[in-house]
Formats: structure tokens, C-alpha cells, sequence
């Protein structure tokens, strides 16, 4: 930028779906808008590009979404998931805004469809979009580029110049189609931060993780789900700032997916839907969790990380015939055999360990109803762990195993803000630098995770820290002519048409 250019308005960092929505909404609010994106044109988009729904609060039945998901159960349920470690505020201000915003992406293009089948039971509480993630942030972009705001990729912001707690530049890293570099240093009136979480960087990851029991580095079998661009750079420089944090580095949402997946961009079918069905055992051909705790849309974020603290971080989840076309099958085909003895074999696990594991499973169950639907009675007695649900004997041959590791989706270590998304230091809320999406997650989620959230935090916090980056805007030169945040989780905005 030369000195004879007017100063940008709103910077924003990051290409994601929180990105977008603030970029969207400040240069809807008359600002000038750019967006640096870490990664090329081809993978733009970071984890929101292998998405497919967003959870949603409604009091009663909306286009794609049958029946009511009230605020207060929509707030029990991540009460419950991330037993207490999130901040009321800011987790129902997030609820509010999910009933509430659909409009506004209908009208950048995003279109809805009802609930998958074998899609984690979420046609009540989730909004599926049409063609996933990557429609919607090809949306986004599109209305992004009609809108006139500046788009750069392969441009990597590396440090930020901040005084008193206000934005000054930013120092972004071009890389130009010769492979060589271009430095350049933004300025800006406001910036937006939205550039992911540090789930790419598995040097950090082991950092955080350190060695188990066994001696093992715990992060070196986590396979990266997502995108390989979030690498908490800007965390760390913000930390290193003094901005105030909030969150556990080891706390994450992390899925147990097939131990065959590619270390990144695995997406969302690696994922091994079929725990809640059957029994996992760990490489010493043992359980270690209740399987059936609770319904999967509510328990499957939490499986990577137990699997993370089992040796050798891999297990293997074992059903019978009895759960095929109950689950969304995986994209690799699971070990098959007709007998559990030769399963064992065959995966190298103790075959007398696994058979007393297994028999011992068996004898456990109680005749019930089986109801995949419904918390239903089939349980287990005397044994440790219990199976709370959805506990059938696997008696019925074939049996499929298969192994997983622990992938990890995004991490919640961020940075701590309030209801405008101001990056705090020292308590004091900056006037100008703003925070959305998984930077920011650990606000709402200290653990635990339940199906959609990503996006609900993403979109209605990414929306107000565009709406705060105009007001600054406006503060800093009188011309801002936007919603004022409190009217963004108002019944003010429309409902859905789509
Ligand atoms: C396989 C998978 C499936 C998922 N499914 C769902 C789902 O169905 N529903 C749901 O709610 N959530 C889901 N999630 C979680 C969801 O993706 C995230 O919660 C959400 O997308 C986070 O949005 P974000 O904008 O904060 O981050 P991202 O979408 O990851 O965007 C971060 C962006 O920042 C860029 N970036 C990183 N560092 C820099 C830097 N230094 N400079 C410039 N740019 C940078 C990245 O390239 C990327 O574009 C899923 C995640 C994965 C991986």
C-alpha cells in the first residue's frame, strides 16, 4: 500500500467460514474490506470447507429443521457436553444468533437441505448445507467479490504490530507463483483475526501433549482432519503481546477416525460412526469407555482424545452384522471375519484377552428394546466400563473391525474476549482488534463438543466481530452504517425462506 492510498478499513485474517462472515458483514456495514487467506485459491476455506451443518435453535419447526430446539435445551445440551467449562454469555449469545442468521447467509448464497440420513440424529437440531462447507465458502467468496472486497491468497500473516492494545499493521507474507516471498505490512483501522486454530501444527501439538506414561509423544499418531493452514501463529504472537487466553492447549474437538486416513484434509468421511454400536478395544485388546454413554451427535467429538491416551494411540471398534446400515458407512472397508477369534488374529491383538473382553461384554447385556433413536434400555451390568445404551451382544457373524486414531478437528486454546469479540489485554478490551471462530472457541467450548456448534460460534461470532470492526470504524471516522451488535441476535432478521 502507498502513502497516497486511503487507509483500509477492516483487515481481515483468515479465509474460513468466521472470516467471511465478518468480512461480509463490514463491508456490508460500508466499510473497506480485505481478506488475507493463508492458503492458494485451490484450498481456501480452512476446516469450514469440510462442514456440513450448523446447529440451530428454533422454537418451532423451520424449513429444513422438523420439530423445536429451544435456547434452553440448545444450552443444556453444550452445559452438558462441556460439563460447565463454557461462559453462559457468550454461548447464548451464540444459541440467539443461530436462530436468527440464516437469512443472512441465504442471502450470500448459502442453501439449505434437510438432515442426512445416518447423519448423527440432527434433523431437529442441525442445518445441513447444500453441498457441504465448500459450497458455502464458495458462496461467501463469491458475494465477496461482487461486494468489492479484496481477496489475497498464499498470504500468511506472521506478527502484528499492537500499541496499547490497539491495531496497528499487520506483516504478511506473499508467496508469489516463482516460489519466492513478498513482505508487505497492512495497515488498517480495524482488523479481524479469524485465521483457525493451531490443529495443523503438530510441532505445538506435541508440545502441548508432551510424553504419556509409555513414553510416548501422544501427538505424533494424530492425523490433522482438516485444513494444513491453521497454524496458531497469531495465537502465539498475541500471547506473546500480553492479550489475555483462555483454554487448555490439550483441550480439542477430536474424533476418532480410521487409523488409514491421510494426515490432512481427511474430511468427514474418515470418521468411524459405528463406536455407539459396538464395543472398542485398545492394542491390549481391551475397553476403556462406555461406548453408549449418550447419543453419538453428542459423544463423538470426544472419542480422539480418548483414544489419544490409550497406548499406541489406536483402538478398534468392533460391531457384528447386527450394525450394518445403521451408521454412515466409512470410506475404507473395515477387517472382516466370521469369527471374533480370527478377527483378533487378524488385527494382532491377544486373541484370549479380546475373547474374554468380548465374552465378558456379552454376558453383560440385558434384554431390552433396542432403539438407535432413543437413550434406550440395552445396557450392560458388572462390568467396568458400563455400556449405558445400545448394548447388543456381538454374537452375529461377519464382524467388523475398525482401527482408529485420534484426528483432530480444531483446538480450543484461543483468545479470551466478550460479547463484541474484542481481544482483551490485561482485561481492557481493545477498540480495534477483534477475534472470531475457532481463535476465539475456547470461550464457549472449554471441552467436550456436540455436532455443529463449530459453525453456530463461527458464523455469530464472525458476524459481530465484523459489526464491532465497522462500529470501530465509525468511531474512528463517523461514517458507519451497519446493525448495531445487540440487533444481530434480534428477531429483527427475517427467518429462513429456504
Ligand atoms: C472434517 C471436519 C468436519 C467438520 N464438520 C463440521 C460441521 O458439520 N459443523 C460444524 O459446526 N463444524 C464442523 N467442523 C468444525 C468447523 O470446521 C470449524 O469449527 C469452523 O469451520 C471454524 O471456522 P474458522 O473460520 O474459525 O476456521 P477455518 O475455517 O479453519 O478458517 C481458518 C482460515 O485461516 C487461514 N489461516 C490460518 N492461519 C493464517 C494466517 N497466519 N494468515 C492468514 N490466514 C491464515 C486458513 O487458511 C483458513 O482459511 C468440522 C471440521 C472438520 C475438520
Amino acid at each position: 500500500m502507498t502513502s497516497s492510498q486511503p487507509k483500509l478499513d477492516v483487515l481481515v485474517v483468515g479465509g474460513g467460514n468466521a472470516a467471511l462472515c465478518a468480512a461480509l458483514m463490514a463491508r456490508e456495514a460500508g466499510c473497506s474490506v480485505r481478506i488475507l487467506e493463508s492458503a492458494p485459491k485451490l484450498w481456501r476455506g480452512g476446516n469450514s470447507t469440510h462442514t456440513r451443518n450448523l446447529r440451530c435453535m428454533h422454537d418451532a419447526p423451520q424449513d429444513v429443521l422438523v420439530e423445536a430446539y429451544p435456547e434452553e435445551e440448545f444450552w443444556q445440551d453444550l452445559l452438558k457436553v462441556t460439563g460447565g467449562l463454557t461462559n453462559e454469555e457468550m454461548a447464548r449469545l451464540a444459541i440467539r444468533h443461530s436462530a436468527t442468521c440464516r437469512p443472512w447467509m441465504y442471502k450470500h448464497g448459502v442453501r439449505f437441505q434437510p438432515s442426512l440420513s445416518g447423519a448423527l440424529h440432527t434433523a431437529r437440531t442441525n442445518a445441513f448445507f447444500m453441498g457441504g462447507g465448500k459450497a458455502l465458502i464458495n458462496a461467501y467468496f463469491r458475494s465477496a467479490q461482487e461486494l468489492g472486497i479484496a481477496i489475497d491468497y498464499d498470504c500468511t500473516v506472521v506478527d502484528l504490530e499492537v500499541k496499547d492494545g490497539q491495531f496497528q499493521a499487520a506483516k504478511a507474507i506473499h508467496q508469489l507463483p516463482d516460489g519466492s516471498q513478498r513482505e508487505e505490512r497492512i495497515q488498517a483501522k480495524s482488523c479481524v483475526l479469524a485465521c483457525g486454530g493451531f490443529e495443523s501444527n503438530l510441532e505445538k501439538l506435541k508440545a502441548a501433549w508432551g510424553q504419556n506414561e509409555w513414553g510416548e509423544w501422544t501427538a505424533e499418531n494424530f492425523l490433522v482432519r482438516g485444513t494444513r493452514y491453521n497454524h496458531g501463529v497469531l495465537i502465539d504472537v498475541l500471547r506473546d503481546l500480553g492479550a489475555d487466553m483462555i483454554g487448555d492447549a490439550t483441550q480439542a474437538h477430536m474424533v476418532a477416525i480410521d487409523a488409514r486416513a491421510p494426515l490432512y484434509d481427511g474430511g468427514i468421511c474418515t470418521r468411524i460412526d459405528c463406536v455407539s454400536l459396538g464395543v472398542v478395544v485398545n492394542k491390549l485388546a481391551k475397553r476403556f469407555y462406555d461406548e453408549g454413554e449418550d447419543f453419538w451427535p453428542k459423544r463423538y467429538a470426544i472419542w480422539g482424545r480418548l483414544v489419544a491416551l490409550q497406548p499406541g494411540q489406536i483402538a478398534y471398534s468392533i460391531t457384528d452384522a447386527k450394525a450394518v446400515g445403521r451408521f454412515m458407512p466409512p470410506v475404507f472397508d473395515g477387517t472382516v471375519c466370521n469369527t471374533l477369534e480370527e478377527l483378533a488374529a487378524t488385527l494382532g491383538l491377544d486373541t484370549h484377552t479380546f475373547m474374554q473382553t468380548l465374552n465378558e461384554y456379552n454376558q453383560a447385556c440385558q434384554v431390552g428394546h433396542f432403539d438407535h433413536t432413543a437413550l434406550d434400555d440395552c445396557h450392560t451390568e458388572g462390568i467396568t466400563p458400563v455400556k449405558s445404551h445400545w448394548a447388543l451382544p456381538i454374537n452375529t457373524p461377519p464382524f467388523y473391525a475398525y482401527p482408529v486414531k485420534p484426528g483432530i478437528t480444531f483446538t480450543y486454546l484461543g483468545l479470551k474476549t466478550d460479547k463484541t469479540t474484542a481481544v482483551h489485554f490485561a482485561g481492557r478490551a481493545s477498540q480495534n482488534l477483534f477475534v472470531a471462530g475457532e481463535m476465539m472457541s475456547g470461550n464457549v467450548l472449554g471441552k467436550g463438543y456436540t455436532a455443529g456448534v463449530g459453525m453456530t460460534i463461527g458464523t455469530a461470532f464472525g458476524r459481530i466481530a465484523g459489526t464491532s470492526a465497522a462500529l470501530s470504524v465509525k468511531s474512528q471516522t463517523g461514517q458507519h452504517r451497519g446493525p448495531e451488535i445487540d440487533n444481530l441476535s434480534s428477531s429483527k432478521e427475517e427467518h429462513a425462506s429456504a
